[in-house]
């Protein structure tokens, strides 16, 4: 396969060292799906499943080439013994039945250990659950299945962590109280970092397409904006909790903030121009990987067998003194925070890869 670009499969997996793509095919089931392994130094590659009915086929590598790549950086951060890994499955959810999905899930058992996977975009609990029929080799269980229930949990916990220690970075303080924060997508996560943010009297701004998700939380003291307004308010803290991509060079000319911090995968439209222009702005930006690290922690218990929900958060809490080694690293070094938090991510896994040599 040649990509637009001109580029082999081979040349795409050299630019960041993939370790391995797994093309999975059935024909009769329609299954279209890549298994992207992206270094496994660190322990098995863990990361989710993503559902996504991509306009070519070209873009549905890109997407796992990518998200696989940021799970090695997001679990290095985080200090687990854990590599990255993603996985795509290819076109419109109403292929997905529990005969696709077992299917699916043989490929993964196939690799004996090597990927794990849990649930993301378009995947569903009870498609984990057809996963884990066939295969041991995912994570993301609920409570009693075994698993650790609802990662968001600890993803919005690591979000509000996070942006305690970037206000703190600016002010040298870190409360909340009377900060503006606007909060994109209110869904699992970012329905519970409202609520943080509430508790410490954060005046809060949320938008969402989702009418009933803005309904669950219209009864707390929020001011609910249309998505087309959220560049009219200045912010302290804008919160991408929705859809990747968000921090463009064309919203950068209308955001108005001192600080992003969210959830959101893949929030940089790009990896060099938009972290630039954030530090030319002075906006300080608490890189994705970093701060949603939350959900994959609680993962990698589940994997390691530690069903232990307090353990899990408090690890997630760690994200505030990560977040202030981010930021430092960046300033010493001249460098945007984004690629701090790279430099650092990649160098656990190099020093972890001589050891092993
Ligand atoms: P979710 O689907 O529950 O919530 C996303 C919300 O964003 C929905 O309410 C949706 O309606 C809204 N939304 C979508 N497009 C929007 C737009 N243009 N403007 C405003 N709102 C919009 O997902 P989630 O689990 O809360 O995850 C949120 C983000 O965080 C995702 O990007 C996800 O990949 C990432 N993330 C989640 C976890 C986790 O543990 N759930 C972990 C790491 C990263």
């Amino acid at each position: 396969m040649i990509n637009k670009e001109n580029k082999t499969i081979f040349d795409k997996l050299l630019i960041h060292d993939h370790e391995e793509l797994i093309f999975c095919n059935d024909k009769k089931l329609g299954l279209k799906a890549i298994i992207g392994i992206h270094d496994t130094t660190l322990g098995p590659s863990m990361g989710g499943t993503r559902m996504w009915n991509y306009a070519t086929e070209n873009d549905a590598l890109k997407d796992v080439i990518n998200l696989s790549r940021a799970m090695s950086y997001k679990s290095s951060l985080a200090g687990l013994n854990a590599g990255g890994g993603k996985a795509v499955l290819i076109g419109d959810i109403k292929l997905k039945s529990k005969k696709y999905i077992e299917r699916y899930a043989s490929f993964i058992n196939n690799l004996g250990g090597k990927y794990w996977t849990a649930q993301d975009v378009n995947m569903t609990t009870q498609d984990i659950l057809w996963i884990k029929n066939v295969c041991p080799y995912v994570v993301g269980l609920p409570k009693e299945y075994g698993g650790l229930g609802d990662s968001a949990i600890a993803t919005a916990y690591g979000i509000y962590v996070g942006m305690k220690a970037s206000i703190y970075q600016i002010t040298g303080n870190n409360s909340l109280e009377n900060k503006k924060v606007c909060v994109q997508g209110v869904g699992k996560v970012g329905g519970k970092v409202v609520d943080y943010l509430i508790k410490e009297g954060a005046k809060v701004y949320v938008t969402d397409i989702n009418n009933k998700n803005l309904d669950n939380i219209a009864s707390k003291n929020v001011q609910i904006i249309e998505t087309d307004d959220i560049f009219d308010v200045n912010y302290d803290i804008f919160s991408p909790c929705a859809l990747g991509g968000v921090i463009s060079m064309d919203n950068l000319k209308k955001l108005n903030c001192k600080i992003i911090a969210g959830a959101a995968n893949n929030q940089l439209e790009d990896d060099i121009n938009v972290p630039n222009e954030l530090l030319k702005k002075d906006i300080l930006y608490l890189p994705d990987f970093l701060i949603n690290a939350g959900g994959i922690i609680s993962c990698y218990h589940e994997q390691i067998n530690q069903i232990d929900l307090e353990k899990v958060m408090q690890m997630t809490e760690t994200i505030y003194d990560k977040a202030i080694d981010v930021f430092k690293y960046a300033n010493e070094n001249k460098i945007t925070t984004h690629s701090a938090a790279m430099q650092i991510a990649v160098k656990r896994i190099e020093r972890n890869k001589k050891k092993s040599n």
